[in-house]
């Protein structure tokens, strides 16, 4: 019998699948990537499990039901329930290409406050139209019998019956399995991360109809918004490297030369005064920003190439002051 896991990298739904691929399922694992990126390694723990893994994102859609979630968003600006419906529609799409009967997550209940209670599981299942079909190996002594249960496909005495948030079970029994490598907790949604919690709200409320392409860069950086303007500025070399991959196709980057200072990207579309902003940014997160000339390295789509900004004293003040800057940071 062939079942596909969705598989975020995380130990929950690695144990998931060990625990289904041991019964002898004929397992598939499904990486559904977040346009704003994950940094769970979902390749490795398929290689733990044995099974091989499909990758698919959950593409615009994810965008509407962030901007608009039928079932609201949990303490951050997650939308949790509308996410899982999509995310079990799209592993519905992926089990019929591949000639799969039934879907494997790691979810426990009780885990996670807005997605994993017990009645939201089921209201989900339903809404994706999986009502029977979703199994949960971590819980599923303390669930209804499953279809895949019923028909004798997997065995519920080797089910497990978790709830709640404690890890301590899910280390020891990565330890029974022998995984060489237990993920951390850490490394989870950025959408329910208080610290990215006004950039998001920023993106949902100003960005959702621009490209997806967009989101990653939310990740990166120190974020600013004057007015409809998008700017980032890059804390450190990581930053740079990242935002610097992530920029070409989808707005424009100056780096500076001769002296230090930060990465300064301006997403799509690219304001009329780049320039003075980009100058004002060298000067209040750089170090011995020269008056007069400024030479830059642009970076715009495959191309880089080099470029002299002109301070001639009389440009726009406000961004040469730190107080402004700080003003307009968004977290
Ligand atoms: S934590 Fe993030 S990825 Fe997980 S269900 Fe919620 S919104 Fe979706």
């Amino acid at each position: 019998m062939k079942a596909v896991l969705l598989l975020s990298g995380g130990l929950d739904s690695s144990l998931a699948g060990k625990i289904v691929r041991d019964m002898g399922v004929d397992l598939v694992g499904l990486h559904l990537e977040s346009p704003f990126g994950c940094d769970n390694n979902p390749e490795r723990m398929a290689d733990e499990i044995g099974i091989d893994l499909i990758r698919r994102p959950k593409g615009p859609e994810f965008i509407e039901v962030l901007k608009n979630p039928e079932f609201g968003y949990g303490s951050v600006v997650n939308p949790c329930i509308d996410c899982r419906i999509l995310m079990f529609k799209i592993g519905k799409e992926v089990m019929d290409q591949v000639g799969a009967t039934f879907l494997v997550t790691g979810e426990v209940v009780g885990q996670r406050p807005m997605s994993q209670k017990r009645d939201t599981l089921f209201l989900i299942d339903r809404e994706a139209g999986m009502d029977g079909w979703i199994l949960r190996p971590l819980s599923a002594r303390l669930l209804p019998e499953t279809l895949p249960e019923k028909k004798g496909w997997v065995d519920r005495e080797k089910l497990l019956g978790w709830a709640g948030r404690s890890r301590k079970p899910q280390i020891e029994l990565a330890a029974t399995f022998r995984f060489s490598h237990v993920p951390s907790p850490a490394g989870g949604c950025l959408l329910t991360d208080h610290n990215f919690k006004e950039r998001v709200t920023d993106f949902i409320a100003l960005d959702g109809n621009r490209t997806t392409a967009l989101a990653p860069l939310l990740r990166y950086g120190r974020h600013f918004r004057f007015g409809e303007t998008w700017v980032i500025v890059g804390r450190d070399e990581a930053d740079n490297r990242h935002l610097d991959r992530l920029i070409r196709g989808n707005g424009m980057a100056f780096h500076p030369v001769g002296f230090s200072g930060p990465g300064v990207f301006f997403p799509d579309p690219c304001p009329s005064d780049m320039e003075e902003i980009t100058l004002g940014a060298f000067q209040v997160y750089g170090k011995n920003r020269p008056d007069g000339t400024v030479h830059a390295r642009a970076v715009l789509d495959e191309t880089e190439y080099p470029v002299q900004f002109h301070d001639t004293g009389n440009a726009n003040e406000t961004y040469q002051d730190p107080a402004f800057w700080n003003k307009h940071w968004r977290h």
